[in-house]
């Protein structure tokens, strides 16, 4: 990038920076540009050890599990990169039955499981709203499962009203591109090829009730900085707008998918390039959520544990059916195949705190309050214990061999360092009682 010449990246200024973010203030555009610009290495280590001490601030250990449910891959658009676009003649396409749902919900939920992600391609007759209230509702009534997030097509604000009232947590969309003409040739058909309804689409879901929105651009369409800064920038006018910004922000990066039209890259966006990235979101919005989808492989995803991550997605399927059956067509393919269970282990072994609890929702924890607890950063506290009573549910309900002996260990240590009582609620645990939460 040219432009970056003029950019004052001295290490000065670098670390005045960093020290900005760990005041957890947000930072200006001039300074996401400075971090954007920057090429000094060592500089850079700097920078995610910063942020990794910024999202301990927030959140201690704690890293947040889910799994995506996807729920049709019926699509009426024709995104160039995409396995579901309606142009993949041969994709086997399926829409769930809300009956099929439940059962892809209940199979996860035996996994340990309590949080999920509904993901859906475009499709109103197939996928539209009446459709996902009815899985929502089915799900929530006959499952253990105890949160739904939803990553569908941009909907209009009545519509939206409906999603939120039917139970969803987090509404999460991606942009995909920023850049103008590059969404238009990768979105030739169908609602999604209209630009500016899909830009609108975080103020329509706010207008709706959603405060906990989940935003991202798909790193590999555009330049990674130029779309990171354009990322952040709309951020800060939904801050500037509303007094709040996304409660997260996902990482994806493109991945290989049947049927897809876009090969040999030109902006190929590399592992170091990720690390960057999550890097920057961490330390620009320091209270918001970053979340790594199965999409990156084992290694990396481990590594971005230190650097700022906060949620994580594990045994991740990306075809309708894919849990109870090995499903149909992919929508891509993932990098980390290993499953909830090896996932947990391998956090415990890194000196994380992996976390099944779905208390903030169960509290009424969202939105204003949530930020309220970050800023004064009271949800640390909040966190570890809840990350500590899901675990015990799990070692309970699901753990098995050396992942259980290692959860066993981690909270006999927790167990002796409590002064709140801990080794009651452990108790109750052990004696069936369920969803117990601070
Ligand atoms: N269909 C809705 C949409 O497009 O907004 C929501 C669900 S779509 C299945 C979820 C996201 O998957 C998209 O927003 C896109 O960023 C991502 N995606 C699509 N194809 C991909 C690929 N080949 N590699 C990585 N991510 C991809
Ligand atoms: Fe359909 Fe979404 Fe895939 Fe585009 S990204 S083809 S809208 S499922």
């Amino acid at each position: 990038m040219k432009e970056t010449k003029h950019i004052n990246t001295d290490p000065l200024r670098i670390r005045e920076i960093l020290a900005k973010s760990l005041e957890m203030q947000v930072l200006d555009l001039t300074e996401v540009s400075a971090l954007l610009a920057l090429e000094d290495s060592s500089l850079w280590f700097e920078v995610f050890d910063t942020a990794r001490r910024v999202k301990e601030k927030v959140y201690g250990k704690r890293i947040v599990l889910f799994a995506p449910l996807y729920l049709s891959n019926e699509c009426t658009n024709d995104c160039l990169y995409c396995g579901f676009r309606t142009g993949n003649s041969d994709a086997r396409r399926k829409t769930l039955t809300v009956d099929e749902a439940v059962q892809e919900a209940s199979l996860l939920a035996g996994r340990g499981y309590k949080r999920l992600l509904l993901v859906t391609s475009e499709h109103a007759k197939l996928a539209g709203i009446e459709y996902i209230e009815k899985v929502v509702d089915a799900i929530y009534s006959s499952t253990d499962i105890r949160i739904l997030h939803a990553n569908t097509a941009p909907m209009n604000v009545e519509d939206f009203r409906r999603l939120k009232g039917a139970g969803i947590g987090v509404y999460q969309c991606f942009q995909e591109t920023y850049h103008i003409p590059t969404y238009r040739f990768m979105h030739p058909k169908g609602a999604k090829a209209d630009y500016a309804w899909r830009l609108g689409v975080m103020d329509r879901a706010v207008e709706a009730g959603f405060e906990d929105i989940g935003m991202g651009v798909l790193l590999g369409l555009y330049d990674w900085r130029w779309e990171t800064g354009a990322l952040i920038a709309h951020c800060k006018r939904l801050i500037n707008k509303y007094g709040f910004g996304p409660h997260t922000l996902s990482v994806p990066r493109l991945q290989p998918a049947q049927g897809s039209m876009v090969h040999n890259l030109h902006y190929n966006v590399s592992d170091d390039d990720i690390k960057k990235i999550v890097a920057i979101y961490r330390l620009a919005l320091p209270y918001t959520g970053v979340v790594i989808s199965t999409r990156e492989p084992a290694g990396l995803r481990d590594k971005l544990l230190s650097i700022g991550a906060s949620q994580i997605s594990a045994g991740s399927k990306t075809s309708p059916w894919g849990y109870v059956e090995g499903g149909d067509t992919e929508q891509f393919e993932t990098g980390d195949k290993r499953s909830l269970e090896e996932i947990i282990g391998k956090i415990v072994s890194l000196g994380y705190m992996p976390s099944l609890c779905t208390a903030c929702y169960r509290e009424g924890r969202s939105g204003e309050k949530f930020r309220h607890l970050a800023e004064t950063k009271a949800i640390k506290a909040f966190c570890n214990e809840n990350a500590l009573l899901s675990l015990k549910e799990y070692i309970e309900d699901c753990a098995s061999g050396d992942v259980k002996d290692q959860l066993m260990k981690m909270l006999d240590k927790e167990i002796n360092k409590s002064t709140n009582g801990l080794a009651e609620k452990f108790r109750l645990i052990e004696q069936g009682k369920r969803d117990i939460h601070v």
